[in-house]
């Protein structure tokens, strides 16, 4: 399949170019040319056959069938429990990977689909990548220990969690973790000035890694096929799906596997204060702002990326974009009474994430089943969710396996001519 931008559709890419160079030279997003519905040849339930039937169609070009099934059992080796909360509610758990979010399921695929993209090219590359916490460990897990792939991670020095900062830490070999005295947003401009130096661009082969990648998107349709595909089978049931939203990435390839077939009703977006698409769904006006921090932080997001893709996919028609997904904003009280209140019924603990989307499905579904997808384990939000709910949650073996590793990391001023120079030393090693 060929990929277009959203800023042009005759600038089209094959998949390898759309993955390694992450935007399109004109600044759009890269968008699927065509959706064919596969569901039909579905051939078996569990998530490695959907995993297959769904990929197929984008990446079937460049790779073939049995490099496909490799990439499938590389990087999709965990489960996606679909908790039955009452009849009409359900929760599909998306955090049971390596890190612990549904990030994972981008973060791995990216990796592999990569590493044998360069393979076959016989190239190297660096991937430079901000983070604000969750992005940098599902990269650097999913990226470690690929040969021909080297992987620097800026994040803003103490203003990440303790465990994030051990996420990005403990691997060493391949992956390089820089602490920058800045803030997230010194990172993510250093980032970009990187990309933008001609130098840098002549020599150090630089890639990114960031949720605008179509390789992140494609992944993440698995699980929506893999859930409603289980809901339909067992109970006839076309859910309507939740999405707690912040880049509106994730939402994106939902539509998606609705697009090629997947037994899906419509989508609701749940946001936290951050209601810049829950604005435009009811006014038609579209105002980028910046974000304020909230309990959901991953959700934080004032400027969502990916509304230029779904615009795109609807040929920017509010009301056609909202035939399929309708949008709500949830405040951090009434994300805290959710969570509360899930707790005390169901006896299920919720992460901040997870909670802003359940009480979307608990207050706007009209009559219908809904699945709310659970972003990330609650453990990843350890203090908050502890004493919002009182209780004491372990942490996963994911994560207390970290507490004893040694870390490694370098320390760097927030200035552009220091990482230049680190970017070039490391090139010539
Ligand atoms: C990234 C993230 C989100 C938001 O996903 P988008 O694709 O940016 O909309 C929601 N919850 C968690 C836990 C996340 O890490």
């Amino acid at each position: 399949m060929q990929f277009y931008s959203t800023r042009n559709s005759n600038h089209i890419v094959n998949i390898d170019e759309a993955i390694l160079n992450g935007i399109a030279s004109d600044g759009g997003l890269y968008m699927p040319s065509a959706f064919t519905n596969v569901y039909e040849q579905l051939a078996g339930n569990d998530l490695h056959s959907v995993a297959e039937n769904m990929l197929t169609p984008f990446i079937g070009g460049y790779f073939s069938t049995d490099e496909i099934k490799a990439i499938v059992r590389e990087s999709f080796c965990f489960d996606v429990p679909l908790v039955q909360l009452n009849e009409q509610l359900y929760v599909a758990e998306l955090f049971h990977g390596p890190t612990l979010a549904f990030k994972d399921f981008g973060g791995m695929f990216m990796a592999n689909v990569m590493s044998k993209i360069l393979q076959k090219q016989g190239r190297k590359l660096t991937i430079l990548v901000a983070t604000s916490g969750d992005t940098g460990g599902a990269v650097a897990n999913g990226f470690f220990d690929k040969e021909n792939i080297d992987v620097v991670i800026l994040y803003p020095k103490g203003k990440v969690s303790d465990l994030q900062e051990l996420q990005l830490t403990t691997f060493g070999k391949n992956i390089t973790a820089i602490a920058v005295d800045g803030t997230f947003d010194d990172c993510q401009h250093l980032v970009k000035t990187a990309f933008a130096d001609q130098e840098l661009k002549a020599s150090a082969n630089l890639s990114s890694a960031n949720s605008i990648n179509i390789g992140r998107l494609i992944p993440q349709m698995i699980y929506y096929g893999y859930v409603a595909n289980k809901l339909f089978k067992e109970k006839t049931i076309r859910p309507t799906i939740v999405v707690p939203s912040g880049n509106f990435g994730n939402i994106s390839a939902g539509l998606f596997a609705k697009q090629i077939g997947y037994p899906i009703t419509r989508f609701i977006a749940a946001t936290n204060a951050n209601d810049v698409v829950p604005e435009y769904f009811n006014t038609g006006t579209y105002t980028p702002r910046p974000s304020v921090q909230t309990l959901s932080n991953a959700m934080d997001v004032g400027a969502p990326s990916n509304m230029e893709r779904i615009n795109n996919l609807f040929g920017n028609d509010v009301s056609k974009i909202k035939d399929e997904i309708s949008a709500y904003t949830v405040s951090d009280e009434q994300t805290k009474a959710t969570m509360q209140s899930i707790y005390e019924k169901y006896n299920y603990i919720a992460d901040p994430h997870t909670a802003v989307g359940i009480r979307v499905a608990e207050e706007k579904a009209n009559n219908e089943t809904c699945v709310v997808m659970a972003t990330a384990h609650p453990a990843k939000f350890k203090a908050d969710v502890e004493l919002i709910l009182g209780v004491n949650i372990p942490l996963p073996k994911q994560l207390s396996d970290l507490l004893n590793k040694p870390q490694q990391k370098l320390n760097i001023p927030n200035s552009f001519s220091v990482l230049k120079d680190f970017l070039l030393t490391a090139q010539k090693k």
